[in-house]
């Protein structure tokens, strides 16, 4: 069983030695389990709150033990008699090749009904946090101008859309003129800022001329920095991440806080597994409008186990272009 573990916990940087790549033997399920054998596994920048062991909302993994992460599977077999032998699943279990799971957490996937790696992407955890975070946090009202960071990304691309049909003036922020343009042309915000230009704050302020009611925040540093001066009276900031910053060994100072009270502000953070209800909702809301074709994403699908920790690497510098995804050969 080929398997990506946890060498070492990083300081700043993730390099390649933090990673161990592993024959391991297969594993046998325990009752109540299925030996799945995982095709998809989503890679996601909260894991890099996994490889510290800093205090988060989450355990950290252990040293020596395989990475967590999600994945979709196909069942090899099933002692409780749920699935059938080659079931699609989601709900496999970390960067390995097979792992055994309960089948209490597994949902059985239709392949007919659209691609499997949806469940990792639009239709699943990460569109359900820019379901949450959109629609519940930012709220944008009809007119508003909402701004959304990493906006050709997983959660982002979501959310703007999501904005833009509550009637939201949607402006994009992402890394160079390639994402930029998917934004504006294929996802069809009005607007993208690119974050990388020497001139972005200057941009941002000309591509939101009425301020900022609503911002979705998945970047923090530089580009929170000049989000913050641009918030309207009563403006909203749904904090979901701060990828640019966790590679950070300590926190960046954060904007000055009077403005909050000048501007009586809401900011408040949210995590996505705290609203577990959203979910199934999300996927009937979503997966309709992901079937009409109205809904549109992007996945960044990288071939081979072994290729994932550069990949990963590459997600918290911005070299992905989509919903991040390893095809588990
Ligand atoms: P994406 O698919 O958006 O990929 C990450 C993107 O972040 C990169 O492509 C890049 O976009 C941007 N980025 C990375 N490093 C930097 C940097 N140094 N400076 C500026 N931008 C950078 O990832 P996701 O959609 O999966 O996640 C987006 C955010 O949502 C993350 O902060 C994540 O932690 C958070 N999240 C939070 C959840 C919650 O429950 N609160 C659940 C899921 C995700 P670009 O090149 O355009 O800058």
């Amino acid at each position: 069983n080929l398997r990506i573990l946890l060498r070492a916990r990083p300081e700043g940087l993730v390099g390649p030695e933090h990673f161990e790549v592993s024959e391991g033997p297969l594993p046998s399920p325990r009752p109540g389990e299925a030996l799945l054998r995982n095709r998809f596994l989503s890679l996601d920048p909260y894991m890099r709150g996994r490889m510290s062991a800093a205090k988060s909302y989450s355990a950290p993994v252990e040293i020596g033990a395989v990475m967590e992460g999600q994945c979709v599977s196909q069942v090899v077999e099933d002692p409780t008699g749920r699935f059938q032998a080659g079931d699609w699943v989601l709900g496999g279990f970390g960067w390995q090749r097979f792992s055994a799971v309960a089948v209490s957490g597994l949902r059985k996937l239709d392949p007919q009904t659209g691609p499997v790696t949806t469940a990792l992407g639009v239709l699943g955890m990460p569109g359900t946090t820019a379901w949450v975070g959109t629609t519940e946090l930012a709220a944008p009202r009809p007119g508003e101008t909402f701004v959304v960071s990493a906006a050709s990304g997983a959660v982002g691309s979501v959310a703007g859309q999501i904005a833009m049909r509550m009637g939201a003036r949607v402006v994009g922020i992402a890394g160079g003129a390639e994402k930029c343009a998917f934004v504006r042309d294929e996802l069809g915000f009005p607007d993208c800022v690119d974050h990388r230009a020497a001139d972005f704050p200057e941009r941002l302020r000309a591509a939101c001329s009425s301020g900022i009611d609503a911002y979705f925040e998945n970047v923090g540093g530089a580009v929170q920095k000049a989000v913050f001066p641009l918030l309207n009276d009563f403006g909203r900031v749904a904090f979901c991440g701060m990828v640019a910053e966790y590679n950070d060994d300590a926190p960046a100072p954060g904007p000055n806080l009077m403005q909050v009270v000048r501007k009586r502000l809401s900011l408040r953070g949210f995590i996505v597994s705290d609203h577990p209800r959203a979910f199934a909702d999300w996927r009937s809301t979503g997966g309709e409008w992901v079937r009409e074709g109205s809904l549109k994403y992007r996945e960044d699908v990288v071939r081979g186990l072994e290729g994932a920790p550069e990949a990963f690497m590459g997600l918290l510098a911005g070299k992905n272009f989509g919903k991040l995804v390893i095809e588990v050969t």
